[in-house]
């Protein structure tokens, strides 16, 4: 049986419970633990896969295809365990399977309740994700207080109590304010969220306190006697460049051995891995600058794991990325002149369209490396189509149902699919890629597997037309029915592929795509 540390958030969200929870997967790891992370979300929705980027940030989709939180992307890189869709469950999840079961007439003779049907169904939706791991991060969505996520702390609550308090631990994480006319910083919010903690039966076992700046020795002192914890387990989480020094600042004080006490686990004094990581990001001289065009830019979670891919392919060329975001409704050539690289993600619906196809025209134009993911390897198809094979009005189908030049197309599979809900190609599929091609290269591999997330594909009644004109589809399903990798001979990088590489690369693995699109990105300085 695993251990299980469960983590809540109080005061207020966007905290970073995530990046916390995966840091502290990864010193666990580093203790030679097996460790495995689950996200709870008190949201009605089965899955985020229908929720706008503004709503919800990206969709992270795991290897299995499920859509999920993006907390999910921190738990894969910070960690070596592959999430699954054991790993996501949201209240939406757990209502569903509760009335489905009563209307197979699985209550017979009840009164179907939220204790302790809903509560029940929780506690065996944790218990699932135990398999194969000595301890179980359950990280709790949304703040303690908030009326929706009171089913998940009370199934949490008599989890602790069936499994044993030795055999669980309580993470609470608060904010801790700066006032900056009074000149300190203020424990109030934080002891409000441990009463309310305490009022629904958990008491905490550690307290970590976000801050702009580093909690002293006497606020933590404050905090301990008002909390009822451990003074050596008010730790402190300030804010840092890079989300990877924060395994060092919990390790710092101690966090990894406090948690092996509590377990009377053997603790190992280590050195952690995220020492390199960082002296690297802190320490590297040269940068590159890369457009990132799409719509959802203002909130910079829509791409998250784009943008951290960016960074290990960084890392990889001991070069800091610095990402300009652009908004692809408001296009502007003088911006792109300035950067050394264009990435055009992946997206849904037709807006800002254009603005990514200008972008692709000047990065093919210019030579300037650019990848495009998913609909950006669909634009990249688009504008081939369109500038250099003189068809002006072709388009993907999902933009324009009765163009005439549909060069991408819905998928055959998707024509029937009436529920929009986790019905897209989803998760891994693999893909054989052209002996001679650039891929090949970057891959150095025949075979590759990579996840999926999408509706449309090209259009094979065009790849020969596309390719008399330089075209190489280098990446292809093994029984050459889809293309998956697109590459232009003659361009130093242009490179499209109908994959989400973004959601397979870690700092300590980065995805050769983007290692390679860093260096050309260096190269062509
Ligand atoms: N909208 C496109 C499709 O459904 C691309 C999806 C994506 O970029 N994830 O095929």
């Amino acid at each position: 049986m695993a251990y299980y540390i469960f983590v809540t958030g109080g005061v207020l969200s966007s905290l970073g419970k995530g990046v916390a929870s995966a840091s502290i997967a990864s010193l666990l790891e580093e203790q030679g633990l097996k460790v495995n992370i689950q996200k709870l979300d008190p949201y009605l929705n089965v899955d985020p896969g229908t929720m706008s980027p503004y709503q919800h940030g990206e969709v992270y989709v795991t290897e299995d295809g499920a859509e999920t939180d993006l907390d999910l992307g921190y738990y894969e890189r910070f960690t070596s365990r592959n999430m699954s869709r054991k790993n996501n469950v949201t209240a939406g999840r757990v209502y569903y399977n509760v009335i489905k079961r009563e209307r197979e007439g699985g209550y017979l003779g009840a009164t179907v309740q939220v204790i302790p049907h809903i509560t029940d169904e929780i506690k065996r939706l944790i218990r699932e994700a135990e398999e194969d791991c000595d301890v179980l991060i359950v990280e709790i969505g949304g703040t303690v207080g908030d009326i929706e996520g009171l089913p998940f702390l009370e199934a949490v609550r008599q989890l602790s109590m069936e499994l044993g308090r030795e055999k669980t631990l309580f993470v609470h994480i608060t904010y801790v304010p700066y006032i900056k006319g009074a000149g300190e910083l203020k424990t109030k919010p934080t002891q409000h969220s441990v009463k309310e903690l305490r009022a629904i039966g958990i008491q905490p076992n550690v307290i970590l306190c976000r801050s702009d700046v580093e909690i002293p020795e006497s606020i933590k002192e404050k905090i301990a006697l008002f909390t009822n914890v451990d003074k050596s387990a008010v730790i402190s989480a300030p804010d840092v460049e890079f989300i990877y020094e924060v395994a060092l600042h919990l390790k710092k004080q101690g966090m990894d051995r406090l948690i092996a006490k509590h377990f009377n686990l053997e603790y190992k004094e280590t050195k952690s891995k995220w020492e390199g990581i960082v002296h690297i990001l802190r320490n590297t001289q040269r940068e590159v600058k890369v457009a990132l065009v799409g719509k959802y830019v203002s909130l910079k979670d829509s791409y998250k794991s784009v943008a951290e891919a960016l960074l290990h392919g960084g890392i990889a060329n001991r070069t800091r990325v610095h990402v300009e975001w652009v908004n692809s409704e408001d296009y502007s050539q003088e911006l792109l002149e300035r950067l050394d690289g264009i990435i055009v993600p992946g997206g849904f619906g037709g807006r800002g369209i254009e603005g990514k196809l200008k972008a692709l025209t000047f990065g093919r134009e210019r030579k300037k490396p650019t990848f495009g993911i998913c609909l950006g390897m669909q634009l990249m198809c688009v504008e081939f189509a369109r500038e250099v094979l003189g068809l002006k009005d072709a388009n993907s189908t999902e933009f324009d149902p009765f163009t005439p030049n549909p060069v991408i197309d819905i998928m055959e599979e998707q024509k029937s699919i009436k529920e929009l809900g986790g019905t897209m190609r989803l998760g891994s599929y693999p893909c054989k890629l052209v002996e001679g091609s650039m891929v090949r290269k970057i891959y150095g591999a025949e075979l590759i597997h990579e996840r999926h997330r999408h509706r449309y594909e090209f259009n094979n009644k065009y790849r020969e037309d596309f390719q008399k004109a330089g075209m190489v589809f280098s990446g292809l399903s093994p029984d050459d029915r889809l293309v998956e990798i697109i590459e232009l001979s003659g361009h130093p990088w242009y490179i499209g592929c109908q994959f989400h590489p973004e959601f397979k690369s870690k700092p300590f693995k980065p995805h050769p795509l983007f290692v390679s699109f860093i260096s050309a990105c260096l190269e062509g300085q």
